[in-house]
């Protein structure tokens, strides 16, 4: 990275999922000449799913990992910059900000787009980790549509697991929550409409044990907590996280405004954030959609946002010299 550093940027992107490309695409045709930080998870998230089916555009679906290759290509094609790095730090106290990337390259950027995206929260079982992409998924509208007349398992109880519980309703046979107490957190609408559905069954005081099979999900076994008994459901061939998302901002805190869970609050529709000339896009500032092709869109907004606020710094910057030579 030795080529950039000290180097000032218009634009430099922070993350590179659908949200960050996008952002990069448009930045690179406003030739902008973007650079962007791929961060700890190059691709985001869709580097962990297999088949994607709800994308415009890919007629026959296409794989997670290959539709972020081709978002990088598309992007790389206008000039945009895509460098392995991961931001570390960032002094927000003046102009240019000052970005570190790996703790040793120092770059200054007229504006920073931040789409460093959320993690699905897992439950960090080694069975869990194994069967990843291969019966375990922590996103129901990305991956339920694969289990046509099966029986899934959903762990949480919250109202991402009941709408998730209900959305898979539509394709499995039979919906388990598994929730580890006997009263949901979820609001009283989303229980209702779970309560309702007569292929969601719910298990109460359980917990997610060990997910069974090699090399795809052939049962689980099942824990509950008051009765100290273990279960297996042997005719389980799917299982859904639901137990949360964490936007990736910790690096932001205390600068940039956020909700309670860490999302950063923008502007009304804009991407602006509470920052002159810092936008965030994607999942770090969606709690509501989540899907790549609203990342996508947001992305295309920062990077409309960012060449509007460059141009007008351009014309502040040209008005203040003008009158200072006419004084
Ligand atoms: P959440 O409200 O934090 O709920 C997480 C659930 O997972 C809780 O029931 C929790 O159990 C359980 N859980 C957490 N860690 C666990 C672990 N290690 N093992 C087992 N269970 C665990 O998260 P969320 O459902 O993703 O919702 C996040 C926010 O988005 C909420 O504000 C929600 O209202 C909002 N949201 C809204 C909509 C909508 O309005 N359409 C849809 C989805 C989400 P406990 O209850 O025991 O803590």
């Amino acid at each position: 990275m030795k080529d950039i550093q000290e180097k000032v940027f218009e634009v430099v992107i922070v993350g590179s999922g659908p949200a960050g490309l996008t952002a990069a695409l448009y930045a690179a045709r406003a030739d902008l000449s973007p650079i962007i930080f791929e961060g700890p998870e190059p691709g985001g998230q869709l580097m962990q799913t297999t088949d994607v089916e709800n994308y415009p555009g890919y007629a026959e679906g296409v794989m997670g990992p290959q539709m972020m290759e081709d978002f990088r290509k598309q992007a790389s094609r206008f000039g945009a910059d895509c460098r392995y790095g991961y931001v570390t730090d960032i002094d927000f106290s003046k102009r240019p900000y000052k970005l570190t990337v790996d703790e040793e390259t120092t770059v200054f950027a007229k504006s920073i787009i931040i789409a460093t995206g959320a993690s699905a929260k897992w439950l960090d079982m080694p069975s869990e980790k194994r069967l990843k992409g291969k019966g375990v998924s922590a996103c129901a509208t990305c991956d339920g549509a694969f289990f046509r007349n099966e029986h899934v398992i959903i762990v949480g109880g919250g109202d991402t697991a009941m709408e998730e519980a209900t959305f898979l309703t539509k394709f499995a046979r039979k919906v388990t929550v598994l929730h580890r107490r006997e009263e949901l957190r979820a609001s009283k609408a989303m229980q209702q409409r779970a309560f309702e559905n007569e292929k969601i069954e719910f298990l109460w005081n359980t917990e997610l044990e060990e997910i069974l099979g090699d090399p795809v999900v052939e049962g689980v076994k099942v824990y509950n907590n008051k009765t100290k008994k273990t279960t297996i459901l042997d005719d389980v061939t799917g299982v859904f996280i639901a137990i949360g998302h964490k936007p990736n901002t910790d690096l932001f805190k205390g600068v940039l405004e956020m909700d309670d869970v860490g999302y950063i609050i923008t502007e009304g529709q804009s991407t602006r954030t509470n920052m002159p000339g810092i936008f965030a896009c994607g999942d770090a500032m969606d709690p509501i959609y989540r899907q790549a092709v609203t990342a996508a869109g947001t992305g295309c907004r920062a990077a409309l946002d960012a060449e509007r606020y460059l141009t007008d710094a351009k014309d502040e910057e040209a008005i203040a010299k003008e009158h200072w030579h006419s004084s």
